[in-house]
Parts: structure tokens; C-alpha cells; sequence
């Protein structure tokens, strides 16, 4: 899939405010700096469509953007950075709690890793919070192209692994990205575009 339209729809906090057109959606989120923006500007061939940290603007909202007519691109808040021992209540904001429990329309959340790091409680919280409320999701590994691939294979298995050590029964799908170099482009389009056809048709 070719990304041919994308359009800025709405930014808000409420998910009752978000469109109502019944489209597939996909969320994206991770902990700020992730790389998420970026991601967003890559698969939809736009410089800025996405705000790249540093610049002032959308961080704190639900921003929908509606592409090629077909489906929602949803650019969600970053999280903060891990703050030991709090509830993931206070850790994440309620409106996104309230997204994830109640949009309809969402099919898939993708959560965004930075394939260096070591596994994140945070981020591991997160997940499991996704899994208790049975909302699908997919690892998106950013920013491959700061190691090597062998590195690249090793941290995203050990990733993998430690899910399954935290009582997953299965690994999520995933996909390795980089924004620097269009790696992973492909293969998340065309996963989109796959689950766009069951849900929608062709
Ligand atoms: P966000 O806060 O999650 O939206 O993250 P940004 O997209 O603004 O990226 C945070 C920083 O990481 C910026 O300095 C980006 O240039 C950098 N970055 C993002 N993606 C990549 C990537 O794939 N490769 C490399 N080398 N740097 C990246």
C-alpha cells in the first residue's frame, strides 16, 4: 500500500469527540522520544505530518489523521518517562485509558520500542494493561538503524523473550523499523492494508 491522501481530522483529549466515520483505526504510542513521529512522517511520505519532538504543538491530544479515505492514523501521547512504583493510573493519562477502552473503531495499536533499550517497566506495564483489556496490539521496534543487524535479530528476540517470561502466552506480532532509512515501511503498510481488506473489503 501506497499512502496517497493524508489528512489532519481532529485533535482532542475526549474519545466521544473522536470521528465518527466507522473506518479502521490504528494507534501509535510509545514513550516520548521513541521515535514515533518520525514513524508517522515515514509510512505516510510526509515531512511533517507528525510533530518531531522539539517543536511545540500536538503532543498531549488524540490526533486522527485519515488516510487514502480508508482508515485512521492515530498519533496518541507519548508517555512520560518511567516514574518507579506508580500505578499505570496515574502514569497514563486518563483520556488514554478511556481511548483504548472505548473506540470502536480501533483495530490494532502499534507500541513503539526503541530497539536498543533494554525492556522498559513502563513499557512492559503497558502491554500487559493492552492484554488484560484484550485490545490488540503490535511491537514496532524503532530506530534499527543505530545497531547492526545482528544486534538488531538479538535485541528484538531478547524483547521478545522477556514478554514471554512475563507470562505472555504468545509474542505479539512485530515489525523492526527505522525512520532514518525506510526500514520496515513496507511490511507495516502492507500488514494495515491486509487487516483494512478483512475488515472493509477491497
Ligand atoms: P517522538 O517523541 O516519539 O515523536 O520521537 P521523534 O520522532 O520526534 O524522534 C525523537 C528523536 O529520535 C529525534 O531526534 C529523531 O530524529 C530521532 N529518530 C527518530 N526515529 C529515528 C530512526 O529511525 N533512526 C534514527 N537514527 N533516529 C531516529
Amino acid at each position: 500500500m501506497r499512502v496517497q491522501s493524508a489528512e489532519f481530522v481532529i485533535s482532542n483529549t475526549d474519545v466521544n469527540k473522536c470521528p465518527a466515520d466507522p473506518i479502521p483505526e490504528y494507534a501509535f504510542i510509545g514513550r516520548s522520544n521513541v521515535g514515533k513521529s518520525s514513524l508517522i512522517n515515514m509510512l505516510t511520505e510526509r515531512k511533517n505530518l507528525a510533530k518531531t519532538s522539539g517543536k511545540p504543538g500536538k503532543t498531549q491530544l488524540i490526533n486522527h489523521f485519515r488516510i487514502n479515505n480508508r482508515w485512521f492514523l492515530v498519533d496518541l501521547p507519548g508517555y512520560g518517562y518511567a516514574k518507579v512504583s506508580k500505578k499505570l493510573k496515574n502514569t497514563f493519562q486518563k483520556f488514554i485509558t478511556d481511548y483504548f477502552e472505548k473506540r470502536e473503531q480501533l483495530v490494532c495499536a502499534f507500541v513503539l520500542i526503541d530497539i536498543r533499550h533494554e525492556p522498559q517497566k513502563i513499557d512492559l506495564e503497558f502491554m500487559q494493561w493492552m492484554g488484560i483489556n484484550r485490545i490488540p496490539f503490535s511491537i514496532v521496534f524503532t530506530k534499527a538503524d543505530k545497531l547492526k543487524p545482528k544486534a538488531v535479530e538479538r535485541k528484538a528476540e531478547e524483547y521478545l523473550e522477556k514478554l514471554l517470561d512475563d507470562a505472555w502466552e504468545e509474542a505479539p506480532p512485530h515489525f523492526v523499523t527505522s525512520s532514518a532509512n525506510g526500514t520496515g515501511k513496507e511490511d507495516l503498510l502492507a500488514y494495515i492494508d491486509n487487516i483494512n481488506q478483512q475488515v472493509i473489503g477491497k
